[in-house]
């Protein structure tokens, strides 16, 4: 009988692209199941209608009054109903890292026989989906085993399936946030305010400042037939064992190549179904690994985008077992070959069209630029350490600083041209009175910008947050995160920083400088205080860690360390004082972290002990035991001149039974290491334990198991191999 793996390789052999019936233009696709405006302007009444365009601009969780709810919810009811949708559900984010849905049906009964489809404000504004079962790091006690998803009218609602989404926030019953949107709606709002107060240094006009957010999502595809046949791929969403293949990504052929065409037609697929959500993807492309592929859409307003990224990897999900594959968003599924990112493309962009961290047409706009540019490089060098906490997950520290990926370290590159004007501009601004002479020179400088950025093509890859020309690209995003937790980050840190300065300059104006003498100051006191984050050279390289620590820069390595930021005094005030979280709910989050890693580590440790005992050591055992009779077959045969014909197979025997004994012995340690851990009271001091007492073991573990699989019986393994996982078309 065909063991598992053999069944599996069988099937992938036997598979065919499956294309979609749909040959009609992308175009004519685009927001069809999206309650967007212009359906909302045909769907509800003038003054409900006013409302809603109201709620959406202010994009901050703005209530809608009970009346005008009714009638939003009724429209809605009636829009998704010519979907033919049957339910609905408030769609929402808990701090698991997914989205979380409750299906209720329209229908109602009313009388006998008879039956009507009801939605109205109650519903659409609030819900208590059972929700003692998500995350809440301790807020919500179980006697008090509520909480609440609240409507967010600034997102649209969708039609999925059958279903009608509403997206939501999700609260506790003390108003407590157990989720990422309401946060990053309160950092969006706190940066819009920040920014609109510096803007009008530049320009009264703006009223009203976005913070914009373009991913870009990395994912590898492997066949279904094979993701079932490996427990640990099915359960962790990684491989736990098997030996790198002969040929990796060292060609790069797969990065050049074409893609292929069952791999075409599951992305056409989920590109249509993309694009009907309004999702906006146009990019799409082979990624350096075997079998990794990257899409991206074209940049959204950060709570729309974000909505957006969650959404296409739920697709993702979806549609690629439609194709039979599975999809792995795990941020290092495969040693060996390069894992997953999720750069997060990010600027700043105002009501009057302007891109904030796009440099201008003259030296007016360009100080503008200046102004924004020079704030977010110096909101990076005091919070660096934030930003490495908000990427945080037992996934990640896979992939930061593995050869491929960021390191932990947070650094920005800006590239040769603007570090050397930053350095200009912290030579020429002069701490006392300027001359004219000293102002036209500087404005000739800062005029200079447009004409250098046109040429400026260096870009360095190996940086974990980058400057690319026109927006900050944060690099160190895992592939499987909710963009929230960076965005809440960024945007709370540089709504910090832009307050500050607006308050630096205006006491400089008071004293009497002229409002740009006073803006150069400022920024030319930044560009010294914040230089130690700014790194050219390669982030990959021994020689920046060393530098980083000579610099002062922190590296942390492993989640649980990384996490300590968020207890300190300086954060928890910025993030109260921002209103953004509360003490309670940052200690939450942070809860809920450590207790993320712990059980993705004891689910890991727990998958490697099984599978060594069930399926590796057998087979093991079964080829030894073939080698052994052929050993004793020849002993009998040759008598005395056995030795040299049987001396390779007692010397594979020999090697054998050595790493097989190593692996059962590191197995068993390892379990009595998990014994003792688990009984850790502290979730903090778990989660350290977890990372230094248990995760050591997984690599040398699997070193012996993957020189086993080098040793036996290709025929007897019983794990997929990374060739037929990573290579069979
Ligand atoms: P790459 O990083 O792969 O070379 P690009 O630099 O062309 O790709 O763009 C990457 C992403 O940056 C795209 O998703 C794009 O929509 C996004 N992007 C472009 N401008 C902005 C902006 N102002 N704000 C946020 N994202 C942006
Ligand atoms: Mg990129």
């Amino acid at each position: 009988m065909a063991t598992i793996r053999q069944q599996a390789y069988q099937d992938v052999l036997n598979r065919k692209a499956k294309h979609s019936d749909y040959n009609g233009k992308i175009s004519s696709l685009f927001g069809e199941n999206v309650f967007h405006l212009d359906v909302m302007r045909e769907f509800l009444p003038g003054d409900a209608y006013k409302s809603m365009v109201d709620a959406i601009n202010s994009g901050n969780g703005v209530r809608l009054d009970r009346k005008m709810a009714d009638q939003v919810a009724s429209a809605m009811k009636d829009w998704a109903l010519t979907k033919g949708a049957t339910h609905y559900t408030h769609w929402f984010q808990p701090l698991t890292g997914s989205t979380a849905e409750k299906h209720d049906a329209f229908f109602k009964p009313v009388g006998p026989g008879r039956a009507i489809e009801k939605f109205d404000g109650d519903l659409l504004v609030q819900q208590e989906p059972d929700a003692s079962s998500f995350p809440n790091g301790g807020i919500r006690n179980t006697f008090e085993a509520r909480g609440y998803t609240a409507w967010d009218p600034s997102s649209p609602a969708f039609v999925i399936g059958k279903t009608l989404c509403v997206p939501t926030i999700f609260i506790s019953y003390t108003g407590e946030s157990l989720d990422f949107k309401m946060p990053l709606i309160k950092a969006l709002h706190a940066v819009d305010t920040a920014a609109v107060e510096v803007c009008q240094y530049f320009d009264k006009n703006v009223v009203k400042v976005n913070a914009t957010l373009g991913w870009e999502q990395e994912y590898f595809l492997i066949d279904k037939a094979f993701y079932n046949a490996r427990p640990d791929i099915m359960m962790t969403g990684r491989a736990l064992f098997g030996h790198a293949s002969a040929k990796g990504q060292q060609l790069e052929d797969h990065y050049f190549g074409s893609i292929p065409e069952r791999v075409e037609a599951f992305m056409r697929d989920f590109e249509q179904e993309a694009v009907r959500l309004g999702i906006p993807v146009t990019t799409r492309h082979n990624e350096v690994a075997p079998n990794q592929y990257e899409c991206a859409p074209i940049f959204e307003e950060c709570n729309l985008a974000n909505d957006h990224n969650l959404l296409l990897m739920d697709l993702l999900e979806k549609i690629a077992i439609n194709h039979d594959f599975h999809i792995l968003l795990h941020e290092k599924p495969f040693s060996g070959v390069n894992g997953s990112g999720k750069h997060n493309n990010w600027s700043l962009s105002t009501n009057t069209g302007v891109n904030l961290l796009a440099p201008g047409k003259n030296p007016k706009s360009n100080l503008q630029f200046l102004t924004f540019f020079v704030n977010t490089i110096a909101a990076i060098h005091n919070n660096a350490d934030l930003l490495r906490a908000c990427i945080v997950s037992a996934s990640n520290d896979h992939r930061l600083g593995a050869n491929e990926a960021p390191p932990a370290i947070i650094s920005t590159f800006i590239g040769s041209h603007l570090s050397s004007m930053l350095d200009e501009l912290e030579k020429n601004v002069k701490s006392g009175k300027m001359t004219p002479q000293d102002k036209t020179e500087l404005k000739l400088n800062i005029g200079k910008i447009p004409q250098i950025m046109l040429d400026n093509t260096d870009r360095n890859r190996t940086s974990p947050f980058a400057f690319t020309g026109n927006k900050f690209e944060f690099r160190a995003v895992g592939s499987s995160a909710n963009c929230a937790s960076a965005m809440i980050v960024l945007n709370t840190i540089m709504a910090d920083q832009l307050i500050q300065f607006k308050k630096d300059v205006d006491t400089r104006i008071n004293g009497g400088d002229a409002k740009d003498e006073a803006i150069l100051k400022e920024l030319q006191k930044l560009i010294t205080h914040s230089k130690k984050i700014r790194f050219e050279g390669n982030g990959y390289g021994d020689e920046w860690v060393k530098e980083a620590e000579s610099r002062g820069l922190n590296n942390f390595k492993d989640t649980p360390r990384a996490l300590g930021v968020w207890s300190e005094k300086k954060t928890i005030e910025m993030f109260e004082k921002l209103n953004i979280l509360t003490e309670r709910e940052i200690e939450a989050r942070k809860d809920i972290d450590f207790e993320n890693y712990v059980h993705k580590i004891q689910i890991e440790a727990r998958l490697i002990g099984e599978i060594a005992q069930n399926q590796i050591i057998p087979a093991v055992v079964e080829y030894q035991n073939r080698l052994i009779q052929n050993v004793q077959g020849l002993n009998a045969v040759l008598g005395s001149d056995a030795k040299a014909a049987t001396k390779s197979q007692v010397e594979i025997i020999t090697k054998i039974s050595a790493h097989l004994n190593s692996m059962k012995s590191l197995c068993d340690t390892m379990l009595e290491e998990r014994k003792a851990v688990n009984k850790i009271d502290s979730i903090e001091e778990k989660a350290v334990a977890y990372c230094d007492k248990v995760k050591v073991y997984f690599d040398e573990i699997r070193y012996h198991a993957d020189k086993l699989e080098l040793l036996v019986d290709d025929e007897l393994w019983p794990l997929a191999k990374f060739r037929e996982m990573l290579f069979t078309k």
